[in-house]
């Protein structure tokens, strides 16, 4: 809920609020209201549990990662987001915001993306939903990612190039939010992570909850008593789906962040590691930036977590001491993600190829019980883990 203990007015702690212009007031207040409506509306959580059941395939297993265990000398289960429609955890944000768009009587869909992946998965859902879609991606990551592009159009989406600035995600979500302006009565805007103004941070983390909850239900049933949670971050959704039913729970919550080419380099998506308070897409939280507040260029191997910013809820659980936050670099991603990929059989996204290789380097006691969201498939991956394979052998 947009009204969750954790959060006043829109802010968690110091971070969050709603930097937005005045011509969106009317938007988000609605928007509030609406899923605070929906959310609490047993007939539109029961549609929602339905399609993830059907539609996205949910439950996703939990897992015991026998070999990954051997090697990292703990016990560690992986929760199959890869398992999911479309290879990631984004399907459950994205068809639970159409949903809602839907129910608010919105009649076109728009949404931002970097990679693709959260393209996809909006495009996805709409065409399940009969609802036209425009996707804004920046011109360089659509040469970038061109299969992704060309995926979205099959699904029937419009793909509109953002040609302004670095031409990549940041100036992506600048031009849906000039779009959402321009048309602000007909359109839902998707956000794909737990970032941006108020209500949107919450109530995509409320969309992803559901990660969390099947894995408290499969810990029950397992009789397993997990000591560790742990996810990569990004903009922080998937980490976020997983923790949020733990929080006030006596559990490790451990982040892991994009090193780049090391913390130290200038070349780093380590935004809580690195960063400090600033505002980035209408919120308050952890950013890169310069001496004079200009946002800084993030960089990592991954597309997914190449973002100069991070969800206030996290930045918040961070400065409170509640979230552990590691780092880890592009090499060691990389080798992680293959490794798991020969140990497990599981070729995982070069974003969970963070959190895994956090995993093989943290100190283990081994009487410790790692629960480790795979939050995606590395399918989209291949031609970089190919590249840096052949560099290695
Ligand atoms: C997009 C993506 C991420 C990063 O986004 P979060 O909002 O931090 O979860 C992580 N893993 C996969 C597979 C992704 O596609």
């Amino acid at each position: 809920m947009t009204n969750h203990p954790i959060i006043k007015r829109g802010y968690y702690g110091d971070f969050g609020g709603q930097f937005i212009p005045e011509m969106l007031r009317r938007n988000f207040e609605e928007l509030e209201k609406a899923f605070n409506e929906a959310w609490a509306d047993e007939a539109f959580r029961k549609e929602y549990l339905e399609l993830m059941r059907d539609f996205v395939g949910r439950p996703t297993p939990l897992q015991k990662a026998e070999r990954w265990s051997e090697r990292c000398g703990v016990e560690i289960w992986f929760k199959r987001e890869d398992l999911a429609h479309t290879g990631a955890h984004k399907i459950n944000n994205a068809v639970g915001q159409v949903l809602l768009a839907h129910r608010m009587g919105k009649s076109h869909i728009i949404a931002e993306t970097g990679a693709g992946q959260h393209g996809v998965a909006t495009a996805t859902a709409c065409a399940w939903a009969g609802l036209p879609c425009t996707v804004f991606m920046g011109a360089d990551d659509m040469k970038r990612q061109k299969p992704n592009v060309e995926r979205m159009r099959l699904l029937g989406a419009e793909v509109r190039a953002a040609k302004t600035g670095s031409m990549t995600l940041k100036d992506a979500t600048n031009e849906a939010m000039r779009f959402w302006i321009a048309n602000p009565t007909d359109t839902h805007y998707v956000i794909g992570s737990a970032v941006g103004p108020h209500p949107y941070p919450m109530m995509v983390a409320e969309f992803h909850r559901i990660i969390g909850e099947e894995t408290m239900t499969a810990c029950a049933r397992l009789d397993l008593k997990p000591t560790h949670l742990v996810a990569c971050l990004g903009g922080g959704s998937n980490a976020l789906g997983l923790f949020l039913p733990y929080i006030d729970q006596e559990i490790a919550l451990v982040g892991v962040e994009a090193g780049g080419e090391s913390l130290d380099s200038g070349r780093t998506a380590a935004t809580i590691e690195k960063g400090s308070p600033g505002i980035l897409h209408g919120a308050k939280t952890m950013v890169l930036q310069d001496g004079e507040g200009q946002i800084q260029e993030a960089h990592s191997v991954s597309a997914g977590l190449d973002y100069p910013g991070i969800g206030p809820l996290h930045a918040h659980l961070a400065a409170v001491g509640r979230l552990q936050t590691e780092a880890v670099s592009d090499t060691e991603a990389l080798k992680a993600g293959m490794l798991c990929t020969r140990l497990e059989g599981i070729l995982p996204a070069l974003e969970t190829s963070h959190a895994l290789a956090w995993t093989l380097k943290a100190e283990w006691k081994g009487d410790e019980l790692v629960l480790l969201n795979l939050s995606g498939r590395g399918d989209k991956d291949l031609e970089t883990y190919i590249n840096d394979h052949g560099r290695h052998v």
